[in-house]
């Protein structure tokens, strides 16, 4: 789809949603809808999409020929403001007296109160509260650059079974881990999850100094952006021999997984996925150990909607894409998680990531 479709359906989107309007700051947001990706700064970026008139890319003035030169320079038109000029009454200009306005949800609280100081009869909202799903169905383009970006993942994990495990720090591992996203085409990586032991039982733990022993169940996961788009894959492996409850509880996490992803299909509600993993666990007795949603939406951002938890009742659509990724956390001994990326598909469901997901052994 075109930036100029995407800002045209976004522009509906917002009508249908009864808004006046939306303010878009620097983000994921700003890059899906005009491919300019500036820093976001104190000084005001803002694109202004009204509901009554054509849209306007809001910029300081010297970051004006950096926004010229990306494609929002052929786009739309854009306005600059010079250090000393109030640019929230430019941007309060263009949006009608009353009514909802959404802001991205990135953008600044220091913006955000200014504006709202700006328009004090306009009520504002956020995208991902009036729009969750603007970004949420990807087109043929995007489901590629996912695709790749998912099997660098599974490439990177197979590189990191044949690194040495017992006797690092779970620091050396996450840099294993980082370079062998690069190797395999990522531009950054975003984050590097090693949780050894005990530490496997926090489920977004830092990897720290912490030194990986023989037994150990090790969770990794990790992601980044290539092409733009996020990878984001987990895997749990041991060092060595299991003990047996490690491998039971691997199991069940194992189907868990299968089941969620087995309940994927067009029509079927969010929160339906999340109850087909969590059967599974609950059923084994280890349903206060699964303390977190099943997955989250995955494409310019790691973590975008559609969120697959209970109580959501959003309807799959075929070119959504998330994880499912169940977990067992058994404090003071281990933790065990397994996540891949899901695209829906017209009939199911097709898995983005394909690394073996029993539970490997490392050295
Ligand atoms: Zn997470
Ligand atoms: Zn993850
Ligand atoms: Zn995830």
């Amino acid at each position: 789809m075109s930036l100029r479709e995407r800002l045209a359906r976004a522009r509906e989107q917002a009508g249908a949603a009864g808004l006046a309007g939306l303010v878009v700051t620097p983000g994921s947001d700003l890059v899906y809808l005009t491919g300019y990706a500036p820093m976001p700064l104190e000084r005001l970026t803002a694109l202004v999409l009204p509901a009554e008139r054509e849209p306007l890319l809001v910029v300081p003035e010297l970051e004006r020929p950096g926004a010229l030169a990306s494609p929002a320079g052929e786009l739309l038109e854009i306005r600059g403001w010079r250090d000393g000029e109030d640019p929230y009454a430019l941007v309060a200009a263009l949006l009608p007296e009353e009514g909802a306005v959404a802001c991205s949800d990135q953008t600044w609280a220091s913006h955000v109160l200014a504006l709202q100081h700006a328009r004090p009869g306009v009520r504002f909202t956020t995208v991902g509260r009036a729009l969750p799903l603007l970004r949420a169905i990807k087109d043929a383009e995007e489901l590629d650059a996912l695709r790749r970006a998912a099997r660098a993942a599974d490439a990177a994990f197979a590189d990191v079974l044949g690194v040495r495990f017992a006797g690092r720090r779970e620091l050396d591992v996450a840099a294993d881990l980082a370079e062998a996203l690069r190797a395999h085409g990522h531009e950054t990586v975003e984050f590097t999850i090693v949780g050894s032991g005990p530490n496997g039982a926090s489920p977004h733990h830092e990897a720290g100094a912490h030194e990986i022993r023989p037994g150990d169940a090790v969770v990794l996961d990790f992601g980044g952006r290539m092409a733009g788009y996020c990878s984001d894959i987990t895997r749990t492996v041991v060092v060595g021999e299991p003990e047996p409850a490690l491998v039971r509880v691997h199991g069940i996490v194992r189907a868990a997984q299968q089941a969620g992803v087995e309940a994927v299909a067009p029509g079927v509600p969010c929160e339906a996925v999340d109850a087909a993993a969590r059967a599974v666990i609950e059923e084994a007795g280890f349903g206060e150990a699964f303390m977190h949603r099943t997955g989250h939406g995955i494409g310019l951002d790691v973590h975008e909607p559609p969120y697959i938890v209970a109580g959501n009742r959003t309807p799959l659509e075929p070119g959504m894409t998330f994880s499912v990724e169940p977990g067992i956390y058994l404090a003071g001994r281990f933790g065990v998680r397994i996540e891949d990326i899901v695209a829906v598909t017209r009939d199911g469901v097709e898995r983005l990531n394909e690394a073996p997901r029993e539970l490997a052994t490392v050295a």
